[in-house]
């Protein structure tokens, strides 16, 4: 397994050159676009790694998953939809237009940004703190990692820049779509994007997915089987942007992807697939980690179709 990782990071670095990284949160465009690696791990403990699987990069809207899970395990499903449409959207994940045109307003899903502010608005906790508290150790449960910390420059980049993010969320709060203090709902928001992983770690909540809401290697059972269903069906129709429908026919697994680079992958009940490789083609997807991800499917004939 390990040599075919290698050999499908070999074929697709070469795409790297193609692609651009992110730079409207400026910090993020320190990455070196030419990195490209992933890690593997399968239900029988296995873990495959190869290229650059051990650097560091932020999470951004993979976090989407779990602040998504957490909301509906604090919540219900009932609450968190009625604020949350479940639509795929064709516009880009920063999109403001449809916030105001859709009757009643709400945004079309929680893997865009607005949604997502509108789900992390919903995360129980006295204060941003305790609400980011409660999500990091999420995070660390599911990776095993309990050293997963934000990196701080990217954080306050972020909030510093996140004008867009700002005034979605503004106007959620003006439409009754969100309540409390929009700048601690924002701080919680920009803090779950900045959380430091690498492969290795998203390999391991695509295995806890892949699991059905149970941590393999210690039998944790964080959250029910239809909570981590929902989360996974959202992967597979929004998960990769406005790029999602492609990527379904092209791979054929639920993925989401960030900004920062990294894609999360599940194979359902066999593997937890992590990628990371910061230069985006034009719809905001890592452009070699696509590639690879589309080569490992076809090799392995993963499509869940
Ligand atoms: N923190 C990023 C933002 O809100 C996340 C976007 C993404 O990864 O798609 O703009």
């Amino acid at each position: 397994m390990e040599e075919l990782l290698q050999k499908l990071i070999i074929k697709n670095r070469e795409l790297t050159q193609k692609g651009e990284v992110a730079s409207y949160i400026p910090a993020l465009a320190k990455a070196n676009p030419q990195n490209l690696g992933i890690c593997v791990t399968d239900l029988d403990g296995n873990i495959y790694k190869a290229g650059d699987y051990d650097k560091k990069f932020t999470l951004q809207s993979i976090s989407k998953t779990i602040s998504l899970m957490l909301a509906l395990m604090d919540n219900g499903e009932e609450k968190v939809f009625e604020r949350v449409g479940m639509e795929p959207t064709g516009d880009p994940f920063n999109s403001i237009v449809k916030l105001e045109t859709i009757r009643p307003s709400k945004p079309l899903n929680p893997m865009i940004n607005a949604g997502a502010i509108a789900v992390t608005s919903m995360i129980k906790g006295e204060n941003a703190d305790e609400k980011f508290e409660r999500l990091l150790n999420l995070f660390r449960k599911i990776t095993g990692n309990k050293e997963l910390e934000i990196d701080s420059e990217i954080y306050l980049s972020e909030k510093k820049t996140g004008d867009r993010n700002r005034a979605m969320a503004y106007f959620m709060r003006d439409v009754g779509i969100i309540e409390g203090n929009v700048e601690e709902i924002l701080d919680v928001y920009f803090r779950q994007c900045s959380i430091k992983v690498d492969c290795i770690d998203i390999a391991k909540i695509g295995l806890f997915l892949a699991n059905k809401g149970v941590v393999p290697d210690t039998k944790e059972k964080i959250t029910t089987e239809h909570i981590a269903r929902v989360v996974k069906t959202f992967m597979v129709t929004c998960g990769m942007y406005n790029a999602s429908g492609e990527f379904a026919i092209k791979v054929g697994i639920p993925a989401k992807s960030g900004v920062g680079g990294g894609i999360l992958g599940v194979v359902p009940h066999k593997m937890g697939i992590g990628v990371y490789g910061p230069a985006l083609d034009k719809k905001g997807n890592s452009i070699g980690g696509y590639g690879v991800l589309r080569d490992l499917s076809n090799e392995l004939n993963l499509s869940i179709f």
